[in-house]
């Protein structure tokens, strides 16, 4: 019965820390999946996180299920993270959220509800983008193409590229845009560049899909990092905004994060709610309590709030300083004049080297160093003392 099943391939991101763990070597160094570390490069939970633990306790909150749609207070939380609490589109009840598992479980359930309700209607994805985006689309049999985004050349967005395939996609397509620090290049349009990309949406009747997984990782800001969003919300776009928690609260196995689904109406936003609640009973009933608390208790209490906000400054300092040493050390030990300044440009938690898959298998078959092989590196598990060898390895790695 089951002599047909093949063995399927390790996942490309997931399974780079599988090979990590299963390397005995002591210089290693795992900078493939998007986690946070410390400057001892130790997995970190936030104070704020252990605090609102703590809250939580004290109040003896039980475990009963939640409904369908999630936890009210976080919500109604995420949504004002979202959009800033004044939004009229908050004010006018013209959002229906619903919480999800984590920002997978959210693009999800917002992928599942355009298979529904718009057949036949096409996707479209950066190249590159996370590799998960192509996987939950096929998996929901909605049609994805890609459109251009990085370009080698400049190490830059083609922005030019960009809006061409947008002009060129089926009117009423659905355009999937990273809010803020995309990955897998860490290259964000300007704000300029957002509104052209709007007045293209527009002119085309296309719907922004954003997924939002990095809010406050970008700049240390939750309000500027989600300013493409509220841009977009302001001029009126009905539109699909995707959630995470893993990274801005480090709540990774937590699985919290939402759908919204910003509409011209309340009474619309009624009927889209009760929908994506209808998709998600029979996928997993009701979603997990203990994410959502945490972040309604640190949303909901302006003390926590204050302490989130530094830590989440903290981690973001902490990268942008590797950032600048990476930088530095490649600038002073590669002899070639290569402009490296790309990387400084970058922002969030990766810098896209540019590396092949032949030289990203050189860093990590000769180096050590795990990474993707799109030639993607997660500084947030990169530390000042290893910069050094980091840079050593990508020479290496570029000119070998
Ligand atoms: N979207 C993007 C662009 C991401 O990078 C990630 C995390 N790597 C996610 C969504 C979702 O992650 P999670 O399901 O852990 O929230």
């Amino acid at each position: 019965r089951f002599e047909n099943v093949s063995m399927a391939p390790p996942d490309p991101i997931l399974g780079v820390s599988e090979a990590f763990k299963a390397d005995t070597d002591a210089t290693k160094l795992n900078l493939g999946v998007g986690a946070y570390r410390t400057e001892d490069l130790q997995p970190y939970v936030l104070k704020v996180v252990n605090k609102a633990e703590q809250l939580m306790l004290e109040r003896g909150e039980n475990k009963e299920y939640l409904p369908i749609e999630g936890l009210a207070a976080f919500n109604k939380a995420t949504a004002e993270l979202l959009l800033g609490a004044d939004n009229p589109v908050i004010k006018n009840g013209q959002i229906a959220t619903v919480q999800g598992l984590s920002g997978t479980g959210s693009l999800r359930l917002g992928a599942a509800f355009i298979a529904r309700y718009f057949p036949g209607v096409k996707v479209l994805i950066s190249s590159p983008t996370w590799g998960n985006h192509k996987n939950i689309l096929s998996d929901v049999g909605v049609p994805w193409s890609e459109y251009r985004y990085f370009d080698p050349q400049t190490v830059g967005l083609d922005f030019k590229g960009m809006i061409e395939d947008i002009k060129g996609a089926p009117n009423g397509s659905v355009i999937l845009l990273h809010g803020c620090a995309h990955n897998p290049t860490g290259i964000d349009p300007t704000p300029e560049q957002w509104e052209a990309i709007a007045d293209e949406l527009e002119e085309k009747g296309h719907m922004p899909f954003f997924d939002v997984a990095y809010q406050g990782f970008a700049s240390g800001s939750l309000d500027d990092d989600a300013s493409s969003v509220r841009k977009f919300a302001s001029r009126g776009f009905e539109m699909f905004v995707a959630q995470s928690y893993s990274k801005n609260l480090g709540l990774y196995a937590e699985r919290i994060g939402a759908i919204n689904v910003i509409l011209p109406t309340a009474d619309l936003a009624a009927r889209v709610k009760s929908q994506l609640k209808r998709l998600a009973r029979p996928m997993y009933s009701n979603p997990p309590v203990h994410g959502a608390r945490i972040v309604a208790n640190v949303v909901g209490d302006s003390v926590l709030f204050d302490e989130w906000r530094a830590e989440m400054q903290m981690m973001a300092g902490r990268i942008k300083g590797v950032r600048q040493k990476l930088y530095e050390a490649l600038l002073s030990k590669d002899k070639s004049g290569k402009d490296w300044s790309f990387i400084l440009k970058q922002i969030g938690m990766f810098s896209f080297t540019g590396l092949t898959k032949s030289q990203s298998d050189n860093m990590t078959d000769k180096w050590h160093v795990y990474m993707t092989k799109d030639g993607r590196i997660s500084l947030a598990g990169l530390n000042l003392a290893k910069c050094d060898y980091l840079a050593d390895a990508i020479i290496d790695s570029y000119y070998n």
